[in-house]
């Protein structure tokens, strides 16, 4: 299907380049990007910054808040800790309300900037430009050289640069699973794992090892197809992008007619395709491999020097902007998506500092019916979990207080430390004549330091 981008200025002669992705050929076979190194301002910015995320990625599980971990994913044992907070199961609503918030910020950041996030947040995008292919270019060269490298025979030095640069990528697919593993499992446990023999361990060493082999998998081999075929967000652009979003533009009317020889200023180099990852021509307007990534603004401006023209005629622009030649990003679409932003994370914030200090649930413990007991009194065996959201560890304290009854902790002394969890099982007797039927309403309350925290309701049941 031949289709024409928005803004695309391209002729009837070349509007094939969506009859496929870019990167396979007419048999469907991959056909290997070789990308010129960028260099430049865009670049230098971008490096900068991709520099403090991967120092943010490597140092996040060191850092602690009042004794936690600043984030820890504990899946697991069923808790996230973020900001020092720590969310249980039953915090479920305000993760989803975090959440919430977090993907409509993304859409309303997308609507407003395009995908941004993907040439400079993005992991994926970091650890391959920044780390894999700077080590690639390190050892390989620039794209001619890797090109030749890869048609030519398999040489001694073949052999050698090949082995090093796979070796290299295997000990940082190794190094990336391993602080991958840390955001899960923490610093505490994750220095007990790997001083201990494997042999403890053999579950999550094999864990290790596949993740570090698709690591290797997508990063040595599988590369920008990521970002062009799988990855849900890239196929999103197209209902979120409007022409106001300000995204890697190619200003046409400043540049068409290309060529050497014409009044436009694109002088038709191709030197923004041999730099572009995905290998797309940004000339051909926004598509959705585009991950943002700036190098062909570089690349364009560094041309645009060399031929004494302005820079920018690859920049940041909205579709709008090119054609009126201002930008306008406070459009009633991003003016609506910010006040949903703002009232769903007001409501976040509402939620997380109004939660309940503690969290109880008490129930009957399962396919287990009433005992009848010497002088009239009947007794039900009840399962209690208490969870501390507090940074003090609490003495607690279980009543009843709907009715006169006994209560048995099953030996423990309910005292929970902060932000920890407490289970446990108790019988409750009551004589019989203060049931009001085979299943009586009751209400326990939660005490500490004599003070009621919290009341549960639970029923008994009797004969
Ligand atoms: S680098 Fe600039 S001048 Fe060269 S083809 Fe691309 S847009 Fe045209
Ligand atoms: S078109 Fe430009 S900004 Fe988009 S991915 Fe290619 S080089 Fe990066």
């Amino acid at each position: 299907m031949q289709r024409k981008r928005r803004g695309s200025p391209v002729s009837k002669n070349d509007i094939s380049f969506r009859d496929r992705p870019i990167n396979l050929d007419e048999s469907g076979s991959r056909k290997w990007v070789y990308a010129k190194k960028p260099k430049g301002p865009w670049y230098r910015r971008r490096t900068v910054f991709s520099w403090i995320m991967l120092l943010f990625f490597i140092a996040v599980p060191f850092i602690r808040i009042n004794g936690n971990p600043f984030v820890l994913l504990d899946i697991a044992g069923r808790k996230f800790i973020l900001f020092g907070a720590i969310f249980w199961a039953q915090d479920t609503l305000i993760l989803a309300l975090l959440m919430l918030s977090f993907v409509l910020f993304i859409i309303l950041f997308t609507v407003t900037f395009g995908r941004l996030w993907c040439g400079w947040a993005c992991p994926q995008t970091i650890f391959l430009e920044m780390v894999f292919r700077k080590i690639e270019y390190l050892i390989e060269g620039d794209y001619r050289k890797r090109n030749a490298l890869d048609r030519g025979p398999w040489t001694r030095e073949k052999i050698l640069k090949k082995a090093t640069k796979n070796g290299i990528f295997i000990l940082i697919s190794v190094a990336m699973t391993s602080t991958f593993l840390l955001w899960f499992i923490g610093s505490e446990k994750w220095f007990q794992l790997i001083s201990e023999p494997i042999g403890e361990n053999l579950t999550s060493f094999t864990i290790m090892l596949v993740v570090s082999a698709f690591f290797y998998w997508v990063y040595g081999w599988f590369r920008e197809q990521i970002c062009t075929m799988v990855c849900p967000y890239g196929r999103m652009q197209g209902v979120l992008l409007d022409s106001r979003s300000i995204v890697v533009s190619y200003d046409y009317k400043r540049g068409e007619p290309r060529g050497p020889k014409t009044e436009g200023d694109c002088i038709d180099c191709r030197q923004c395709i041999s730099v572009c990852p995905t290998a797309i021509d940004i000339r051909n307007g926004t598509q959705l491999e585009c991950s943002n990534c700036t190098a062909c603004i570089d690349q364009c401006n560094s041309v645009m020097k060399a031929t004494k023209k302005d820079p920018g005629l690859i920049r940041f622009d909205s579709e709008k902007g090119i054609q009126q030649g201002h930008q306008s990003i406070w459009t009633p679409r991003n003016r609506a998506y910010s006040m949903v932003l703002l009232i769903l994370f007001s409501f976040f914030l509402y939620t997380l500092f109004t939660r309940p200090v503690i969290e109880t649930t008490i129930l009957r413990t399962p396919g287990l019916l009433y005992q009848n007991n010497p002088g009239g009194s009947i007794s039900n065996v009840y399962n209690i979990k208490i969870v501390n959201k507090t940074h003090e560890v609490l003495p607690l304290e279980i009543r009843l207080l709907s009715h006169e009854g006994q209560i048995t902790m099953a030996g423990t002394k309910m005292e929970i430390a902060d932000q920890d969890r407490f289970e446990s099982t108790f019988i409750l007797y009551i004589h019989e004549d203060l049931l009001t039927g085979d299943n009586t309403e009751l209400e326990f309350g939660i005490f500490s330091n004599n003070e009621l925290i919290e009341s549960y309701k639970s029923s008994f049941i009797g004969p």
